[in-house]
């Protein structure tokens, strides 16, 4: 069946996978240094999640009062709950400084202080000092930071001969002997398949939020490449550390920032009681994001939830002057408008803890190669192959990120894939031969998804799977709820082979589209929650009710997860990384629970 396929080969130093901030800074960068390089993306560039994000990008510029990157560093170890990789965390918070500028001159319009230097906010657990102040650190152009430095990149990329594939949806890695050797990829417009050699492939792929019913990401961010990665055999790390924001819209997901809350909103469970008053007697509604997804999770595991399936809790602003409303929440009242179809000033508004940013992903060391454990060694690089920005975990965010700090990330190791991958490859060198075979088994499996012929549909696997996400591997969790949560999956899991595709053809069959997607989301799912259930411990994002405490004498490590073809989780270890990688700051021992 495979053979039937004709395939429309291409040659190029470095294949980007992925076109949001991390794709296109590699991109840019790999172009800068005359690689040839093509950069394949499934949505326009400029449509990317990145676009989405807005209160900006840090560095310790210090534009706006002191600063240093040490402290930034600090910072940064700190909030990941000691579980980042410090050599890592290191690169990145003192590459920032020239990243952040390099930006400016590639024409990012950062918003100006009053003497034309680039503007700084501060942000959360941003600090000066080890701790001291509060530091003035996140660059900004207004609020549409990531809009702006994704149309720069975009510019730049265009301008340095990068080639553009768009609207091509990679399918699968192409291995041989454990080395990558490019990628397959099926083209939307025309529905021809291509092979894509290269010396590197470099997967930006970007995070998996789409696993869960509710995430303030894009539809379109469903870890293709970490399900690419699954499917090589390869491990992914760290999973079960997955960020919650309290409100989003139920539903639609989007988000509704803690302001509504700030300006006197509060929340009401089925009964209509504020229930944040048992939970945080003091702060209330306001209290931290994490004890308030907390709150509500458990109001709704309690039967308390509102609407006829009890599954969501109502955020109420009606009380406050529809005229301050107007002048300090118009974009959130214009959002629950056409999410969730209510008027703010009138009716309380539909939410539920939702999926903001996925700390796990492909391991990687801080030269983005991605690494996996293999005879004892837990550093062994898998030759040809790296990993950028949210697909990545490299780790810089360990069990928690900072805000600010993701849209660094892809600017900071964007730009190193690009100068190792100057290091290891010279333009032009020739590429090993390879048997078609080497493609057959990726072949196989896209043309058994496209005749599909079972009984379910894409979208009800989908839901079953989003919602068992959403219930048992969510903000608040326990040994029962997991444990359930897995066999819950596994039987959706088992539901997949009789998914029934209508669609046959190969021009933009997004029903296809669709069907390719869920299967990279339900092996993620799978890791996601084996390794939730696995870690007895509470750190960062992943809070267990039945281990409240940190435990670094068990698990002050990454876990790796691979997922066999049974859909059966192995699980691995790799050390973190307590060193760094110039003695210019001190080692930062894990001592004491910070959040
Ligand atoms: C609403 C929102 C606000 C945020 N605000 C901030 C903020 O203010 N500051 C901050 O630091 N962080 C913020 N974040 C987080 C940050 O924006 C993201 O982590 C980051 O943008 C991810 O970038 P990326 O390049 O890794 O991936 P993305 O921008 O998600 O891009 C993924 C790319 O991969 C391509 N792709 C995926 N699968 C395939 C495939 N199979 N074949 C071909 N191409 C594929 C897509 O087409 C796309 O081009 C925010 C996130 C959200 C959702």
């Amino acid at each position: 069946m495979a053979k039937a396929y004709e395939i429309i080969r291409h040659t190029y130093d470095a294949v980007v996978v992925g076109a949001g901030g991390a794709g296109l800074r590699a991109a840019l960068g790999l172009a800068e240094k005359g690689l040839k390089t093509a950069c394949l993306t499934k949505v326009f560039p400029t449509r990317s999640h990145t676009v989405a994000a807005q209160g900006g990008i840090s560095a310790a510029l210090g534009n706006m009062g002191e600063d240093d990157w040490r402290w930034h560093m600090y910072d940064t170890v700190k909030g990941s709950d000691w579980l980042g990789d410090q050599d890592a965390i290191e690169y990145m918070c003192r590459e920032a400084i020239p990243a952040v500028i390099e930006l400016e001159h590639y024409g990012v319009p950062f918003s100006r202080t009053e003497n034309g230097k680039i503007y700084q906010r501060p942000f959360g657990g941003m600090t000066t000092r080890f701790g001291e102040g509060t530091a003035q650190r996140t660059c900004a152009a207004a609020d549409k930071t990531g809009h702006a430095i994704l149309h720069t990149l975009y510019q730049q990329s265009l301008k340095h001969e990068v080639e553009f594939f768009v609207e091509y949806i990679t399918l699968d890695l192409i291995m041989d002997e454990g080395v990558c050797r490019g990628v397959l990829a099926w083209r939307l417009e025309d529905g021809s398949l291509h092979l894509f050699r290269s010396h590197m492939v470099i997967l930006a792929t970007g995070g998996y939020g789409r696993t869960y019913f509710s995430c303030t990401a894009a539809h379109t961010t469903t870890g293709d490449g970490n399900g690419m990665v699954l499917r090589a055999g390869l491990p992914l790390q760290d999973m079960e550390f997955v960020q919650f924001h309290p409100t989003g819209i139920y539903g639609a997901g989007c988000l509704i920032s803690e302001g509504v809350r700030g300006e006197g909103g509060y929340l009401t469970n089925s009964e209509g009681e504020r229930f944040m008053e048992r939970y945080a007697p003091h702060a209330k509604d306001l209290a931290s994001r994490d004890v308030v997804s907390r709150a509500i999770t458990m109001e709704i595991r309690a039967g308390r939830g509102c609407g006829p399936d009890k599954d969501y809790i109502h955020l109420n602003i009606q009380h406050v002057d529809p005229a301050i409303i107007d002048e300090r929440l118009p974009g959130i009242a214009e959002t629950a408008k056409i999410f969730a179809g209510v008027d703010c000033r009138k009716e309380p508004m539909p939410v539920l803890p939702t999926v903001h940013y996925n700390m796990g992903g492909i391991p990687t060391n801080y030269r983005c190669e991605v690494v996996t454990l293999k005879d004892g060694n837990p550093e062994t690089v898998v030759p040809g192959l790296m990993a950028i920005g949210e697909a990545a975990c490299v780790s810089v965010h360990g069990a928690n990120r900072l805000g600010s700090n993701s849209l660094l990330d892809l600017v900071v190791f964007g730009r190193a894939a690009g100068i190792r991958c100057a290091e290891l490859i010279k333009s032009g060198q020739p590429h090993k031969p390879l048997a078609e075979s080497a493609w057959e088994a990726q072949l196989d499996r896209f043309d058994r998804l496209r005749h599909a012929k079972g009984t379910l549909k894409t979208a009800e696997i989908r839901l079953a799977m989003q919602k068992t996400m959403q219930n048992h591997a969510s903000v608040f969790r326990t040994g029962e709820v997991l444990r359930e949560g897995v066999e819950q999956l596994a039987q959706v899991m088992a539901t997949f082979p009789d998914v029934k595709v209508e669609d046959h053809s190969l021009v933009w069959n997004t029903d296809l589209a669709e069907t390719l997607e869920l299967d990279n989301l339900l092996g993620q799912a799978m890791v996601t929650i084996a390794g939730a259930l696995n870690r007895e411990e509470s750190r960062g994002g992943h809070a267990r009710e039945d281990f409240p405490e940190r435990d670094d004498e068990q698990w002050l490590k990454h876990s790796l997860l691979w997922l066999d073809a049974d859909n059966k989780v192995a699980i691995g270890y790799r050390p973190v990384h307590l060193y760094t990688l110039t003695d210019e700051v001190a080692v930062i021992p894990p001592k004491k629970r910070v959040y």
